[in-house]
């Protein structure tokens, strides 16, 4: 399929692909099986400025938007979707700040990012408060110049290797949602601490910690948008970024997809390749059926987004839904077609599966994305 992305798009997707196959693939096993955090990676990634794609130039990015983020991300998921989230989860936490923050805020910490001298990360969940975000229980509390956060926060994508964190904290309790208020918090702050840190089925080269904050102090200048803005902050930023989630899931099923088609075609049983076999030619049509609607899904929306359409929720949901649905059928068929060498971990399908489940998990669980559609849906008739 001709998506007909732009010469500079091309260029990023190439980069990123260059990189993916010639670095991550090499690393991408034993960084997922011992859980090595891929710091290196990020740097080639810092060096060849596509840390900086989605950013505006104004703060040193490239200056491309939401596609430009997704054809990184995608590439890179192709290999290794837990390194590829390391680079994803601090667009998660640059976002908010491109959206909400301050010229100086911007200038402040958005330069960092696009250089790839700082990672970030976005710290909403935690231990009570998953699906339901809007039950969060960390406060933030107005004390002269400071805001002093007391709270845990759990599951948070870059955990302890992050500079930057966009935390979400109460400020005001009897105000629900709407007492909600987000703040940029640096690593280092007086009462920020790390705590346990996931073992996780998949996505292993990935950082998934806890986060506590005991009387942290946070500079009143460092709140995100206006006390009691945290939710749509969040909202909006989840808009803009489950598309993301949808590039991992698309690059995970095509990395399965190749991995799947080169074994059936080398592959000889009954004195044939597998492919001779019409079951695995359905199987691997089906695949590239499901592996491109998603890819057309996903860059459409995309594609919405930066054009600037001014509502793009359902479609961000819907992209993150089909893309993450269509990455576990796929990778489990891959797993299927190339039999018992499926199963282990000589061959990297069974990884991919493993990274595949948790697409339909995070940033919103694909249950509360087919709420949010129907909530659209309903709204628009
Ligand atoms: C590896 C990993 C990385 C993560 N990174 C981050 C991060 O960087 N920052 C961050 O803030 N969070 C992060 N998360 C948290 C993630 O967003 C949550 O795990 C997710 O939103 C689901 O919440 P939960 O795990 O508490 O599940 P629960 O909310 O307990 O839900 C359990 C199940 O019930 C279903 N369910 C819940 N409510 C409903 C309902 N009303 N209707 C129908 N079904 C429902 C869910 O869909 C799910 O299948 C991460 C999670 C993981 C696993």
């Amino acid at each position: 399929m001709d998506y007909f992305l732009t010469d500079n798009q091309k260029i990023i997707k190439r980069l990123a692909k260059k990189i993916s196959d010639e670095v991550i693939s090499k690393v991408a096993s034993k960084y997922d099986w011992e859980g090595i955090f891929p710091k290196d990676i990020l740097d080639l990634l810092a060096y060849t400025e596509l840390t900086g794609v989605y950013i505006p130039k104004e703060y040193g990015g490239f200056g491309g938007g939401v596609l430009e983020m997704c054809l990184v991300v995608e590439e890179l998921s192709r290999n290794c979707a837990g390194i590829a989230v390391s680079y994803a989860a601090t667009a998660l936490g640059a976002y908010p700040i491109m959206l909400y923050g301050t010229e100086n805020q911007k200038k402040k910490y958005l330069t960092r990012i696009a250089k790839g001298e700082a990672i970030a990360a976005f710290a909403l969940t935690e231990a009570d408060a998953g699906s339901d975000v809007s039950n969060i229980k960390t406060v933030a509390e107005k004390q002269g110049d400071f805001y002093i956060l007391n709270g845990n926060k759990h599951w948070i994508t870059n955990g302890a290797e992050a500079d930057i964190y966009v935390v979400f904290a109460v400020t005001d309790k009897s105000k629900g949602p709407r007492g909600i208020s987000a703040f940029i918090v640096e690593k280092g702050y007086e009462g920020f601490y790390f705590g346990k840190k996931e073992d996780k089925m998949g996505i292993r080269a990935s950082s998934t910690t806890e986060l506590i904050f005991e009387n942290c102090k946070v500079p009143k200048e460092n709140l995100l948008g206006r006390e009691g803005t945290g939710f749509i902050v969040a909202m909006k930023t989840f808009d803009r970024t489950r598309p993301g989630v949808a590039a991992m899931a698309v690059g995970i099923a095509q990395g399965a997809y190749e991995h799947a088609l080169k074994y059936a075609r080398e592959r000889i049983q009954f004195g044939q390749p597998l492919t001779s076999f019409q079951a695995i030619q359905h199987m691997l049509a089906d695949m590239y059926i499901n592996i491109e609607a998603a890819r057309s899904l996903l860059y459409s929306t995309c594609r919405m987004i930066d054009n600037g359409a001014k509502n793009y929720t359902k479609e961000s949901s819907a992209c993150k839904v089909f893309a993450s649905d269509v990455a576990m059928k796929v990778t489990v068929d891959a797993v299927q077609i190339m039999g018992g060498n499926g199963y282990v971990k000589d061959y990297p399908v069974e990884k991919m599966m493993r990274d595949a489940k948790v697409t339909q998990i995070f940033e919103g669980a694909n249950q509360i994305q087919r709420n949010i559609i129907a909530s659209e849906i309903v709204k628009d008739l």
